[in-house]
């Protein structure tokens, strides 16, 4: 089952069999946040001792904002409720239903967060969907070198189904204009 999944690091069973778990919770959710509206990703963050410390889904539709991917939701309520701008010290892992995007890449790095766990990746997210996820050379080694930590290609299948419905049901897939 491991096989496939993607990593930066030496792949530690105990942390990814937790991550298949938290990931396919957040699978399980994803409907009912695109039923209110946002969605089709969903992200958390946890600390070491297995807190939920946020939990997030894009609201770029619903909060008329371009920024507001999951992760960047989820980053912004972390910081907002431990009222800090780094998050280095706390230890944190972040999980979300898909790979993360140029601008959410970003996001994390300047977070602190240490380390990611996604499920679909963004050439996967982009083939369903049609959603850019832009450009992002090498980043799983740009990552690497600032010691944090990548699981990616986690829980796929179910992941590419909610994000086929989330088409199938006519939702909105939004990005600029390229004219
Ligand atoms: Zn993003």
């Amino acid at each position: 089952m491991s096989d496939s999944v993607t990593a930066n690091e030496k792949i530690n069973p105990n942390k990814l069999s937790k991550a298949q778990k938290i990931i396919r919770q957040l699978q399980k959710e994803l409907p009912q946040y695109i039923a209110n509206g946002s969605g089709p990703f969903l992200a958390a963050i946890y600390d070491a001792n297995g807190n939920l410390i946020a939990k997030e889904a894009n609201s770029v539709v619903s909060e008329i904002c371009s920024h507001n991917h999951a992760e960047m939701n989820t980053i912004r309520a972390a910081e907002k409720k431990l009222k800090t701008y780094d998050l280095s010290s706390y230890n944190l892992s972040l999980y979300v239903t898909a790979e993360p995007c140029i601008m959410c890449l970003g996001g994390i790095m300047w977070s602190g967060i240490k380390e990611i766990y996604y499920g679909v990746p963004s050439k996967r997210v982009e083939e369903i969907t049609g959603f850019d996820e832009g450009f992002k050379p090498d980043w799983l080694n740009e990552f690497k070198k600032r010691n944090i930590t990548v699981y990616g290609n986690i829980e796929v299948e179910k992941g590419e189904e909610v994000l086929q419905n989330y088409v199938l049901q006519g939702h909105t897939v939004y990005k600029p204009e390229r004219s």
